[in-house]
């Protein structure tokens, strides 16, 4: 079983291990497993550490650190692989690690806040790179927000020793004071306590003091199920960062607005209003088009039968196409309009009109070959020929399908 030096001393960010395992996975990835370990591998919401594991002759940069019976190390690399028994460096990436200590710290804090002054017991935790996320089992706004935060900081602020006691039994006493349930003790279990205000088992990495954590700052809370209520919250330095990367957006957003003053939800709210009115106007002049694009096509229809024969090879969109063909043919009575695209064909007809357009595209599919269907007033699919000989061809089918039926 791997040493874990990470419990006896979180702070330790250098030290020597012996090889015990190693696994060549190839593509220049490695997996290392040492008779003891400064990484903490990924587990109870807390992400694995990073750093470097040195040797005589190569360097491993570990990117990836998982318990599996023994906690193997995995990593990228450079040098010769490494051989059993061999004495190897561990190196922290120390500031990856300090973060979630701060983080995962702050977490018991503002969990331990949350059940202090709303009964909201936390399910399920996770440190991600830029924020942490809890779950809690009930509602919360803005003023319940601003409240924990307030008490969470005061925490902070205090500079309360946090300590780990580790057990092999529980006593009824201290079941009594924790935060969370344990069931059952199998192995060896871990309480970790901030003076008096959180008293919980974890198997995570922490600070020694509250004063370490510094700012905490919940981002957003959501309802994420009937009665399961998501924060993101932030902690550390990595507090800073992130707010000031959610600030750089908010301004730089304000600062495209056209009205600059805030809030920018007003902003935001004058752009919609502004697209609307906008869409609207396009609604009107694409109307004007199709009138004007209506009266020019009308004008060179062809007679076939009594029906007034329209044929456009156009580069519309279909769906602008069809939006078009069903408004002209509604226009103008006794009109077939017979639209080639790039890569549709479309048949549209006035409902005085009695021949079939879904017929009409069958014939003319039978002819040149294609796919497509639709009803009797509209005909829509793909053909495989130019569209100059598509509306030949559909000419050429609707005359005679017009004189089959006697139409005349
Ligand atoms: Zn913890």
């Amino acid at each position: 079983m791997t040493e874990k030096l990470y419990y006896k001393d979180p702070y330790l960010k250098e030290t020597t291990a012996r090889v015990v395992e190693v696994k060549d996975l190839g593509n220049g990835l490695v997996e290392l497993v040492l008779d003891r370990t400064i990484f903490y591998p990924e587990g109870g919401g807390q992400p694995s550490d990073r750093g470097l594991i040195e040797g005589d002759g190569f360097a491993i940069e570990v990117t990836n650190v998982k318990e599996r019976k023994e906690i193997w190390h995995e990593g990228v690399l450079e040098g010769r692989l490494p051989e059993k028994g061999e004495e190897v460096t561990l190196k922290l990436d120390w500031d990856w690690r300090y973060e979630n200590m701060k983080n995962h710290t702050g977490q018991h804090i503002l969990s331990a806040v949350l059940k202090k002054l709303y009964d909201l017991d936390t399910t399920g935790f996770q440190i991600f790179e830029h924020y942490n996320k809890i779950e809690v089992n009930g509602e919360l706004d803005w003023d319940m927000i601003t409240k924990a935060e307030i008490e969470a900081n005061r925490i902070v602020a205090e500079g309360i020793p946090v300590t780990v006691e580790e057990f092999k039994y529980l006593p009824e006493e201290l079941l009594k004071t924790l935060r969370k349930h344990v069931s059952k003790v199998t192995d060896r279990v871990r309480i970790v306590s901030i003076g008096d205000v959180d008293r919980t088992p974890c198997g995570g990495t922490h600070v020694r003091n509250t004063s370490e954590v510094g700012l905490i700052k919940v981002l957003r809370f959501y309802k994420k199920s009937r009665d399961l209520w998501r924060i993101e919250f932030v902690a550390g330095n990595r507090a800073l960062r992130t707010l000031n990367e959610l600030l750089e957006d908010y301004w730089s957003s304000l600062e495209e607005m056209p009205n600059k003053n805030r809030p920018l939800i007003e902003r935001v709210k004058d752009l919609k209003a502004e697209m609307g009115s906008l869409e609207g106007k396009i609604e009107e002049l694409r109307r004007e088009l199709w009138r004007w694009k209506g009266l020019a096509l009308i004008d060179k229809a062809e007679e076939i039968g009594h029906y007034n024969v329209v044929t456009l090879v156009e580069k519309w969109p279909m769906k602008d196409a069809q939006a078009f063909a069903v408004n002209f043919v509604e226009n103008n009575p006794g009109s077939i309009l017979l639209i080639a695209g790039e890569n549709y064909v479309l048949f549209a007809r006035n409902e005085e009109v009695e021949v079939s357009m879904k017929e009409l595209l069958s014939k003319v599919i039978e002819e040149l070959g294609g796919k497509g269907g639709g009803t009797d007033n509209l005909a829509r699919g793909k053909v495989e020929a130019e569209p100059e000989d598509v509306l030949d061809v559909a000419k050429e089918k609707l005359r005679e399908l017009i004189n089959s039926s006697g139409d005349q």
